[in-house]
Order: C-alpha cells, then structure tokens, then sequence
C-alpha cells in the first residue's frame, strides 16, 4: 500500500485561484463555472480558474490581433524583443519552484523532475532570444545590375497555441518564445488540467515587460475556448500539441481558413536493441523511456523491439528492475514514477492491458493500479509476447506499459518499428555502426536517437512524420516556422514602358 501524505507541507491549504490573462491584465471570465483541479496524489485541490467561454477566446483573439496590427511588439527592434526574453528567462529560473510545484501538483509527475522541466524550459527561452536576433531574410544580387531581390521574412501574425497536460511548462515553452521571437502574437490555451504554470508565466512575462495583448491565456475546455480560437478569422496560425485525435479535429478547422499549422501529435516509439549492444546501457535507457513521467509522454518508448537472441535474458532483467522502480508521492525526492493524470485515464491504461492479455499476450509485471491510501498509480507493467496488430503494439497506452517483441534481422527490425501510424522518435541500440546507420535510415520517424535515448537540445528540431504531426519545434527552423516570407523586387533606373516594346513573351514568366 503506497502512503499518501494528504497534509504535505508542500500542499497548498486552499486552491490558488487564476484569472485569464487578456491585453495586458488579469480578468475574471464572463462565465461563472471555475475548473477546480486535485493533485492526482493527494486529491486535494490545488489550483483554480475560470472555464471560459467562447466570447471569451474572442475577447482574447482580438486583443491580440489589435496588438499585431497596431502594437509595438512585432515592430520593435528584435534587439529589443530578444531583451525581453532574456528577462523572462531570469525571472522563470527565479522562480523554479513555484512553477515545477505547480506541475508536480496538478500532474502528478515528480517534483526533482519537474524542476528539471523549468530549468530545460528556461533555456529555451534564452535560446529563442538567440533567434530573434538571427531572423532575417535574404538578398538577391544575381538578378542582373538593374534588379535587387530582397526576400523579407515577416511575423506570421496571431497565432494560437494549444498544449496538453504531460509537460505543460516545458510544452508551452517550445513554442511561445519561437513565435515572440518572430514578433508575432498570441492566444494561449493550456489544457484544463494544467493550466497553473502557464498563468504564472503570464505574470512573468508582464513583468519582464511583454506589452498588452501579446500574450494571452485563456483557461478552460477544449471544445469551447480550443475550437473558437481555431476557426477564428482572426487567427493566422495555430500551433498544437495533443493527442492524434483532437489535432485531427483542430488541422481540419484550421484547413477550412487556409491557416498556417504546426502539430505535435502521439507517438509510439520503439527502442530497438541487437544483441551487440552495451546491454547494461540500453537496459537503463529502455526503463527510463517507458517509465519517465509514468510514460504519459510523446515520446514514451512503449515499444521495446529486442533481438531473438538475447530477449529471454533480456527481458528477465527488466522485469527484475521494474519491481524496484520507485513509484509513488511525487512529492517524495526518491519517487521517479508519479500519479495518472485522471481516474479516467487510469481506467484506459488497464484496458490496454487486459485486451492484450485476452490476445495471448503475457503480462510478466503489473498491469494493474497499485494499492494506495490516495491518488491514482499504475504498476509497472511488462507485457511480452505482443504481436504487431495488437492495440497495445499499435496504440498510445500512455502508461509506465513496456510492450516487447522480438526481431531476428535488421530488415525485420525496421519492418516492426515502422508498423504503426506513428512516427514520433526511436531508440537504436548497436555496438555496428552499420546496423545504426541502416536502421536510422529505414525508420519513419523525426528523432531517431542512436545508442541514447530521449535527450532533448534546444538546438535540434523535434517533430513527427505520420501521425504524430506535421512541422518541427525547437531549432533554427522553429522561429521560422512563425514568420511569412515576402517578396521584393525592386529595379534601379527606368522601367522600359510596356508599350513600346514589341510584343514577346518577356513578362509572361512573372505573369504565369
Ligand atoms: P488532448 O488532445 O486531449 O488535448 C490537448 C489540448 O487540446 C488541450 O488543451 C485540450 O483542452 C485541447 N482541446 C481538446 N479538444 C479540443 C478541440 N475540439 N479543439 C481545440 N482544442 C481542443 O491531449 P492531452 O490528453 O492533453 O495530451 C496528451 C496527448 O498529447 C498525447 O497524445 C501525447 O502524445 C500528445 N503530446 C505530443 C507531444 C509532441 O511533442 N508530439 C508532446 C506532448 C504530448
């Protein structure tokens, strides 16, 4: 039975409650009905805010369209804006822990985790302020003496940004400082769940002096305050991040107003490890990426793919470390694997589960929630003898559940790592480099680590094929993804008048 502290100190004695943030200042929402949210742990509520409505979400879209079209912000100097995020960089490490409690407490992932998340966070927001300074566009001077082409990169405009509740700092991070950078502005949806951390940012941001209406943060659900923003007219590009489902559903309204997306989507990624790997190495790497943040993440590596050869022996030791896997309190500093985020959810991992066993498959570990005094906890679970088609081999389980199976060649094992829709990231464990090489190449997906496992550089775009989304965070690329490109030509001397000149086809390539 695991204990629960429901009297933590660290517990707040009443919910913190948050207003939305919109052009500049903190307002209560036109509705009444506020999202209480408990700590998955210690079911005890910790955060409040309103559940906005859709007149809400416009309220905020056109803030930040007024300050797009008239404000200072995407006219400044990017001297200037870069300014700003270097300071909010200070004041988001000023404020660490105030912001990875928020997380641990409305997710239930480990407090030393997500304090890990902020600090990573934080410097992605220096980075961004990097960029700002490096966005230009390009000069033509090839096009003969009397033209210069100039290509002119522009802020994209108004972009909303909609993010799930598994990293909810660092997520909102990947993508809010990219698109500032750019000089764009904002609408920012956290999700429902998690939404305490992104407000405080909300603060920060004001006080490192971010004008009004660049930045602003509606709370509330999806299906009202997510899909006015993304069908609104006012919006010219919608930045997601969450399940495969909804990020359908939101590509599809975007599509209807010809807006610019980026989607960051499910994943269901495999660790392939031959038999010539450091085993020790790929062992720790192979618990760390199912179990991290109790594998409620993208890039969970749910998938474990081990050569015939040694999966026997393999297998055995994971199972034997898994039982040790500290799960618990994520308020506890020895607890590496946290709460579920709902009850719901929990119910969902369970399933998986059981229908795999149905199946035929063997469940060598868990499987089931664990005994405890409060809160919700999943075991961790090691399911082997799982086939290709089954829906735990092909579905994000979004749980600590490491699904195996086993491969003989290497063409086999691409072959079994593609055989998903998705195609987020893989691991590839080999001492040849040719068999890395061959695998890193055979795979559909936008990571692919090699003899490592989810390392993350700010400096390194991340995105998905398939499924798992459509654009690259993160990396020079990402800033550029939030501007538009513009063309201009622009002659020296006299124009020849048109009609003058005999008829020919001169024109008719810039026509067509
Ligand atoms: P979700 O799709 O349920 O919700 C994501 C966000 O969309 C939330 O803010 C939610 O309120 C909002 N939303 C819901 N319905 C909407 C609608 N109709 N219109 C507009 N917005 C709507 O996802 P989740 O459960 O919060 O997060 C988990 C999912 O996110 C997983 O599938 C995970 O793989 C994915 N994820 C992907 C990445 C990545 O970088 N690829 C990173 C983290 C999480």
């Amino acid at each position: 039975m695991l204990t629960i502290d429901p009297h933590h100190p660290l517990l707040p004695k009443a919910p913190r409650h948050f207003d939305l943030l919109l052009d500049g200042d903190w307002r209560p929402a036109r509705g009444s009905t506020l999202l209480t949210r408990a700590s998955p742990a210690h079911e005890v509520a910790v955060t409040s805010y309103p559940a906005a409505t859709a007149a809400d979400a416009e309220a905020a879209v056109l803030a930040a369209r007024r300050a797009f079209d008239h404000g200072p912000w995407p006219r400044l100097k990017a001297a200037e804006r870069s300014r700003v995020l270097l300071r909010a960089a200070e004041l988001i490490e000023a404020r660490i822990e105030e912001l990875a409690l928020l997380d641990t407490l409305e997710s239930g992932k480990p407090l030393a985790q997500a304090r890990g998340e902020v600090a990573g966070a934080a410097d992605l927001w220096r980075y961004a302020a990097g960029l700002a300074r490096d966005l230009h566009g390009e000069a033509y001077t090839n096009l003969g003496e009397s033209m210069l082409g100039v290509v002119v990169r522009e802020p994209m405009g108004v972009v909303a940004i909609i993010t799930p509740w598994n990293f909810p700092f660092l997520i909102v991070s990947q993508k809010l400082p990219f698109a500032l950078a750019a000089g764009c502005t904002t609408v920012v949806k956290p999700s429902e769940l998690t939404s305490g951390s992104t407000l405080v940012l909300g603060e920060i941001l004001l006080q490192a002096g971010l004008p009004p209406g660049v930045v602003n943060i509606v709370t509330g659900l999806g299906r009202e305050v997510g899909a006015t923003m993304a069908g609104h007219p006012a919006v010219d590009m919608i930045s997601f991040t969450g399940s495969t489902a909804v990020g359908k559903l939101t590509a599809a309204t975007a599509a209807d107003g010809l807006k610019r997306i980026s989607m960051e989507l499910g994943g269901k990624n495999p660790q392939l490890v031959f038999a010539d790997a450091d085993l020790e190495a790929a062992l720790d790497a192979v618990l760390f990426g199912v179990y991290f943040n109790a594998g409620e993440c993208c890039n969970s590596g749910s998938r474990l793919l081990v050569q015939r050869s040694i999966a026997e022996t393999f297998v055995a030791e994971i199972v034997a470390r898994s039982r040790e896997v500290p799960v618990g309190d994520p308020l506890a500093p020895e607890t590496k694997v946290g709460a579920i985020i709902t009850p719901e959810h929990l119910d969902k991992i369970e399933r998986f589960v059981a229908e795999a066993a149905r199946g035929g498959a063997e469940v060598r570990l868990g499987g089931a929630r664990l005994a405890a005094e409060r809160g919700r906890f999943m075991a961790p679970t090691v399911v082997t003898g799982v086939t290709r088609t089954m829906p735990i081999a092909r579905e994000e389980v979004f749980g600590p559940v490491l699904s195996v199976l086993t491969f003989d060649t290497v063409e086999e094992a691409v072959t079994l790592a593609n055989a998903t829709s998705y195609g987020l990231s893989a691991g590839v464990w080999s001492r040849d480099h040719d068999t890395c090489q061959t695998v890193a190449a055979g795979i559909r997906a936008g990571t692919v680590w090699v003899n490592t496992f989810m390392e993350g550089f700010a400096e390194l775009p991340f995105g998905g094929f398939g499924a798992s989304g459509i654009g690259r965070e993160l990396g020079r690329h990402a800033a550029l993804d939030y501007t538009e490109v513009k063309t201009l030509q622009m002659r020296r001397g006299p124009r020849r008048d048109w009609w003058l000149r005999p008829a020919a086809g001169a024109a008719a390539m810039a026509a067509g």
